[in-house]
């Protein structure tokens, strides 16, 4: 299989049943290699901002956050990146902002926390919209919304920021492009919002890691219960197939960019939902090239309705499994 994938490592995405599709890459550090890897993807699904927060001793200055983001934005003008706004809480902690409270996972997380601190959130996006001045490849994300009106205020904030810029940007000569929002869809009550989300945003990113945490009540972290996280319990299946529906209906691009898009399994399934973006660390692009250059989506329709009707994820992991064997 290594020799195939590397041999078409560079082939476009199209399946073969002559589907395109979009393979994105997730990003977080800033190392120069990954630079080169995204060069082979679409653009970037998501960037998590969070990581090099992480990586210092204080929060990083707005010039300091600017300088990583313009080089990431510069470097592939025509392709969209995605940057995620700040999400740590949970199982992301700052040193230098330290959070006690029970149940982290249920608490002050990603967006919670920067609203409640909108000068962190505007700090960022200033950066991020300084960054973009004469592109028009951002896309900005909101991690962990839970309700509309975190959407409206996060915009509002979003709108207070580009207007600042878009001034310093005329007094340039310069020409400041209005960046594309959306949200991530990965706490189950806004699967039940979708249409009403539509609304406000202009894409969708599905996060899988915690939207299965959040769907089975399973910590994504805690060895004890890991048995029964899984992204192919038929429950976390289904919602993704709804998800995926919803959007194509309300007529707003959605991509997955957690972790079940960058395996052959998850991202057959994915396809056959109806997906056609998916954000993947960079070491699984050539894979994932290789696994849907040789799918054929509409012959996979058909055996999804049978994935979805299981009882067990085991009994999903083990059909796929004979199904791509057989296929492949
Ligand atoms: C997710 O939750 O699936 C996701 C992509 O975000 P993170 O893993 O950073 O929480
Ligand atoms: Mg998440």
């Amino acid at each position: 299989l290594q020799s195939k994938v590397t041999a078409q490592a560079d082939k476009p995405s199209i399946t073969l049943d002559g589907k395109r599709i979009s393979l994105l890459v997730n990003a977080g550090l800033s190392a120069n290699v990954e630079m080169e890897q995204f060069l082979q993807g679409d653009g970037v699904g998501l960037y998590r901002t969070e990581i090099p927060f992480m990586m210092r001793e204080r929060f990083p200055s707005e010039q300091e956050q600017y300088a990583l983001y313009h080089r990431l934005l510069s470097a592939h003008p025509s392709k969209e990146i995605t940057m995620r706004t700040l999400d740590v809480g949970g199982d992301k902690p700052l040193s230098y902002f330290p959070i006690v409270e029970d149940n982290p996972f249920l608490g002050w997380r990603g967006i919670r926390l920067t609203l409640d601190h909108p000068d962190i959130f505007l700090v960022q996006v200033r950066a991020m919209l300084r960054a973009s001045i004469g592109l028009s490849n951002l896309h900005i994300l909101l991690p962990m919304i839970s309700c509309i009106s975190e959407v409206v205020e996060a915009k509002r904030l979003i709108k207070q920021a580009f207007l600042e810029v878009k001034e310093d940007a005329c007094d340039q000569g310069k020409l400041l492009s209005k960046p594309a929002v959306g949200v991530m869809l990965e706490v189950p009550a806004v699967i039940f919002q979708i249409e009403q989300l539509a609304q406000h945003v202009d894409f969708f990113s599905v996060g899988t890691n915690d939207l299965t945490q959040y769907l089975l009540a399973v910590d994504r972290n805690n060895p004890r219960v890991s048995s029964l996280y899984s992204s192919y319990h038929p429950s976390v299946l289904n919602a993704l197939q709804q998800i995926v529906t919803k959007s194509n209906k309300a007529n707003i691009p959605v991509t997955v960019c957690g972790e079940l898009a960058g395996e052959p399994a998850g991202a057959v399934i994915l396809l056959a939902m109806g997906y056609r973006k998916l954000s993947m660390n960079a070491h699984s692009l050539r894979k994932i090239n290789w696994v849907l250059r040789n799918t054929d989506i509409s012959h996979m329709q058909g055996f999804l309705n049978v994935l979805l009707r299981q009882d067990t994820q085991q009994d999903v992991i083990s059909l796929i499994n004979d199904y791509l064997e057989t296929k492949q």
